[in-house]
């Protein structure tokens, strides 16, 4: 099927080459000051550009467009319509003009705001993002859009990061003024390699858990894990192997630079990473990235699961967010090849030093949801704690630079710390030296922030780290008002040393898995937010929210409002796998657990009747096991049951999160582990749902 990729690569988008050709030379240009300054753009260019953009659209067999946003259930969202336009003769035209790209009316009322807005006033609009190329996908012209209030609110995940871009840009512009440098385009880069897990669709109806809630809420542990490591790697197998290439070549048609797919570590489980971009880009690929994934699955009889902790006791899926900066181009986190461009990275590297511990809480409560909570700290997830990993060279220098011993530094290959006024010399970064169990890691050139769950739509976080780090940049900016020269470069190195002492807690280079980084971090100081209850008040702190209101990325009521809408859906998942974990006691487990100990015991009566004398005893233990655990399993269902009640009806979402993480999935755990627990007690036969073995190792 993949023919020539070059040729596919990107032929469903309208990108930067067919604006160039098909757009007149002055529309073109009034729209890539649009792209790349942020200029506004006027109706008569929007016209210019619809029609061409329709024309396109049409000849690769379009016939609706679509606003495609991304409101605050962390999906995506498109509603279609098509370019028909009935004339008077009984003929149809197809149009598109340019107020109809620029701006759209979904009727919004049910997207979750979070009190933003009552319902009564529900129109929301949305806003053409012309960063973000316009693709086709399933003959819709999707363009993408910002989702706002008509208060001018933000009721989507794009508004804030696209605020939070223009920011850093600014920020990290004042710091390059300092270093001598003219002003640049500012890129935040982001690479979310996106772990998922396959599994047949045939195994996948057959469970309740997995089609309502996307994990298994039982399942004893499989005989085979990963503890051969013969997954990862491993050769791909065929089902698999026609996914992905399908996966690919639809990818690459809509222009996400899909590059790398292996297995994962956990059987099913698999991996596609793509070539940074532009954050916004990047995370508009994403999306469309998860979305395809689970359409072509069912191509080919598989089921995407794409949930933090699908199966227990096995590897969770992440997604990895990789992050760095670029001027023009050049990766600011790069170190550089001569003193100046090494002291420049060092203010870049410490500023996000800074930023990761200042603004831990809120890196945390970004990637807080019911799914992660089931896979941070298990397995091979990284802990609840944020610490940052950054290698022996980087660790070696900033031990240095704290205890003022930078002159007896030296650097891997050697080079003596030059204590001149220039006074860094190039070093070099040992990109090999990774460090799996750190959950923000400095890989070589780039920051890989690893908590984020699978499911996640990636804008939070990053304009998390944008803000945080942006904070940052400024107060250096601030610091060095008016320096330069050799002024600047003393008070630079100062003011890093002093950043550095000060937050020499957030680095960590030993095993984030272990129990002793726990008791240490907790020595340090570092919080350890294991929940999402625990995790998510830290968004509505005074110090975040001052974060955000000072560079306008988000409003207080906005910051609210995102709160609430991340602790009703935490409720409401818990909620979804409360009934899930009930109804499947009732009519499945306990059933078949009573059906299997009737067996047994008829069976006892039956052997009895033709051999008195034999020895039964192991049967009447495992009659006893058997309604032992229904016992235990009857007890803890009726204290889920009514725990569940209690605490659904609570009215506060916090407090609701709180009995949730507290109570609700510690009742769902115990009852899963008595069910568990017969699983290998009672016969395959009468096990009502495919167990892990069954679904882990298919063909
Ligand atoms: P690993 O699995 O070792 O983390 P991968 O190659 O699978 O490495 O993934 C690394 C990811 O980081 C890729 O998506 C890559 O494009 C991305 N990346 C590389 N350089 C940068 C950068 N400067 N900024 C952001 N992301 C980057
Ligand atoms: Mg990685």
């Amino acid at each position: 099927m993949s023919t020539n990729v070059s040729d596919i690569y990107g032929s469903l988008v309208f990108n930067e080459h067919v604006m160039a050709e098909r757009l007149p030379s002055v529309t073109y240009k009034a729209l890539m000051r649009t792209i790349e300054k942020g200029d506004p753009l006027d109706i008569e260019v929007a016209n210019v550009v619809a029609h061409s953009m329709k024309e396109w659209a049409i000849e690769h067999g379009a016939t609706h467009y679509t606003h495609w946003f991304q409101p605050l259930t962390g999906l995506t969202s498109e509603k279609h319509d098509s370019f028909l336009d009935p004339i008077r003769d009984g003929r149809a035209l197809m149009r598109f003009n340019g107020k109809e790209l620029i701006q759209g009316e979904p009727d919004a009322s049910s997207f979750p705001n979070g009190g933003l807005r009552a319902t009564f006033e529900a129109r929301g609009y949305t806003a053409w993002d012309p960063t973000s190329y316009a693709f086709i996908k399933d003959e819709v012209l999707c363009i993408p859009t910002a989702f706002c209030s008509y208060t001018g609110e933000a009721l989507d995940e794009k508004t804030p990061l696209l605020r939070s871009m223009a920011v850093i840009e600014e920020q990290a512009n004042r710091v390059l003024a300092l270093f001598g440098e003219k002003r640049r385009r500012i890129d935040v880069t982001v690479g979310c390699e996106q772990e998922y897990f396959l599994i047949s669709e045939e195994q996948y109806k057959k469970r309740l858990d997995l089609m309502l809630t996307n994990r298994t809420l039982f399942g004893y542990a499989p005989c085979k894990g990963q503890e051969l490591d013969d997954h990862y790697f491993g050769a791909i197998r065929p089902t698999v192997n026609e996914f992905m290439k399908e996966l690919d070549d639809e990818l690459w048609k809509i222009g996400v630079p899909a590059k790398t797919k292996h297995n994962e570590v956990a059987p099913a489980q698999h991996e596609l990473a793509p070539i940074f971009e532009n954050a916004n880009r990047a995370i508009d690929h994403n999306l469309l990235t998860m979305e395809k994934m689970r359409l072509i699955a069912s191509h080919h009889g598989l089921v995407c699961l794409q949930h933090e902790k699908p199966f227990a006791g096995i590897n969770g899926s992440g997604k990895h967010d990789n992050w760095s900066l670029a001027a023009n181009g050049r990766n600011l986190l790069e170190p550089g090849e001569n003193p100046m461009e090494n002291l420049r990275f060092l203010v870049f590297l410490t500023c996000v030093i800074e930023a990761v511990d200042e603004y831990q809480e809120l890196l945390r409560a970004s990637t807080a949801s019911a799914g992660n909570d089931q896979r941070l700290g298990a397995d091979e997830a990284p802990p609840a704690i944020v610490s940052i990993f950054l290698g022996t060279e980087l660790s070696g220098m900033v031990d240095a630079l704290v205890n003022d011993h930078e002159s007896e530094f030296e650097s891997a290959d050697k080079v003596a710390m030059d204590l001149g006024v220039s006074v860094l010399p190039a070093f070099l970064i040992d990109n090999t030296d990774r460090n799996r169990t750190s959950p923000f890691a400095f890989t070589g050139n780039k920051f890989e922030f690893r908590m984020p769950g699978s499911s996640q739509n990636l804008s939070e976080t990053n304009t998390i780290l944008n803000a945080a780090v942006s904070k940052s940049l400024k107060d250096f900016a601030d610091a060095m008002d008016g320096l330069t020269g050799e002024a600047f470069e003393k008070a630079a190195l100062a003011h890093i040393k002093e950043l550095l002492k000060d937050h020499a807690r957030i680095i960590f280079d030993g095993n984030g898995y272990s129990e002793e980084w726990e008791a240490e971090a907790a020595r340090r100081g570092l919080p350890n937010l294991r929940t999402t209850a625990e995790a998510m008040p830290a968004l509505i702190s005074k110090k975040c929210i001052d974060l955000f209101e000072e560079f306008g990325i988000l409003t207080e009521a906005e910051v609210r409002s995102r709160y609430e809408v991340k602790l009703e859906k935490y409720n409401k998942l818990i909620n979804i796998e409360a009934r899930t974990c009930k109804r499947m006691v009732r009519q499945l487990y306990l059933p078949a657990i009573a059906d299997y100990a009737a067996e047994v015991a008829a069976n006892i009566g039956k052997v009895k009747a033709v051999a008195p004398d034999a020895d039964l005893s192991p049967q009447e233990t495992i009659l006893g096991k058997l309604n032992r655990g229904i016992k235990a399993i009857d007890d803890l269902l009726i204290e889920l049951d009514e725990t569940h009640h209690r605490v659904r009806a609570i009215p506060d979402q916090q407090e609701c999160a709180n009995e949730n993480a507290s109570k609700v999935v510690l009742l769902m755990n115990a009852l899963r582990a008595e069910v568990d627990a017969l699983e290998i007690v009672v016969s395959a036969d009468h096990w009502p749902v495919p167990s892990y073995n069954d679904i882990l190792f298919y063909a």
